[in-house]
């Protein structure tokens, strides 16, 4: 424990993650470490066993939702989507729109992405511009922004065009794939959702690596016929581009976000430049896929 505790402690509340409350028999005046404000409450939560860093309710409340998320036994894909929720709370309309442009001027090449992958960055990009380095708490929900941005760029720029290609397949032996099935089905599907990263990167491993289901699959043999309509999409086939991509993110960001750890900034900054950064993996994909 750094630092003291500023009066009489007459209840401790059970640790949740980093955070923890203590309640006081008199109302302390204290300033929020994360939000700034001035506040006067019987109530304290400190961060990281330190008493220099207390934080008031509201800031309690936002960072034990996101500590549930995490902590929870919900799949990781729903946690995926519960972390955006919260990013997608914390930023107004207004503020992803004027961040959407601000993008947009940056670099010429956001122009090209889908409106709901600006959105996703924008949102990620406004929070770590304003929370800025005083921010020094969980960037989960900022760094699931970014994966979902590449995630959704991934099924409308590749997956569903994919499918398109694949429609009148038979892919009866396929669906029962146990590595390949989860796309074959979802090729067929007329209503199931696109698969996450970690689902298409998994089939995209087996039609790189599996001769024999070069010779067998339908849906093999048309994801390269498929490719080869596009000029660009050697990267897509090459063991060290896409594929390898996908699973640094899938395993150094996505995943990580998604459970007990915390993310720092310097892990968001890392995931930003791997994904739009000068040759982020967001802007090779299209290139490949135009
Ligand atoms: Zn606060």
């Amino acid at each position: 424990m750094k630092g003291n505790s500023p009066g009489n402690i007459i209840k401790e509340y059970p640790q949740r993650g980093p955070i923890k409350q203590f309640r006081f028999d008199k109302v302390v005046a204290f300033e929020c470490f994360r939000c700034g404000k001035q506040k006067k409450s019987k109530l304290i939560t400190i961060y990281d066993d330190n008493w220099n860093k207390r934080m008031c309710n509201g800031c309690y409340g936002f960072l034990l939702s996101i500590y549930e998320i995490k902590a929870g036994t919900k799949s990781e894909n729903d946690k995926v989507t519960e972390l955006a929720n919260i990013l997608f709370k914390l930023v107004s309309k207004n503020e992803i729109r004027i961040a959407s442009e601000n993008l947009k001027i940056k670099d010429n090449r956001n122009k090209h992405l889908e409106e709901q992958s600006i959105r996703f960055l924008a949102s990620a990009e406004h929070l770590s511009e304003k929370v800025g380095i005083e921010y020094s708490l969980d960037w989960s929900p900022l760094v699931i922004g970014l994966c979902k941005a590449l995630e959704n760029e991934l099924v409308a720029k590749l997956i569903v065009p994919l499918k398109e290609y694949c429609l009148n397949l038979d892919l009866e032996n396929d669906k029962l794939d146990k590595d390949i099935g989860r796309i074959a089905k979802y090729i067929v599907s007329d209503n199931s959702k696109p698969p996450e990263i970690g689902t298409f990167s998994h089939f995209l491993q087996t039609a790189l690596n599996s001769k024999s289901r070069r010779e067998t699959s339908n849906l093999i043999k048309s994801f390269y016929e498929f490719l080869s309509e596009y000029s660009f999409s050697n990267w897509i086939l090459d063991k060290d581009g896409l594929l390898k991509s996908l699973q640094i993110v899938s395993k150094e960001y996505r995943n990580k976000a998604a459970h007990i750890e915390e993310l720092s900034k310097s892990e968001f900054n890392n995931c930003k430049e791997l994904l739009t950064g000068e040759s982020g993996v967001i802007w090779k994909l299209n290139k490949a896929m135009n």
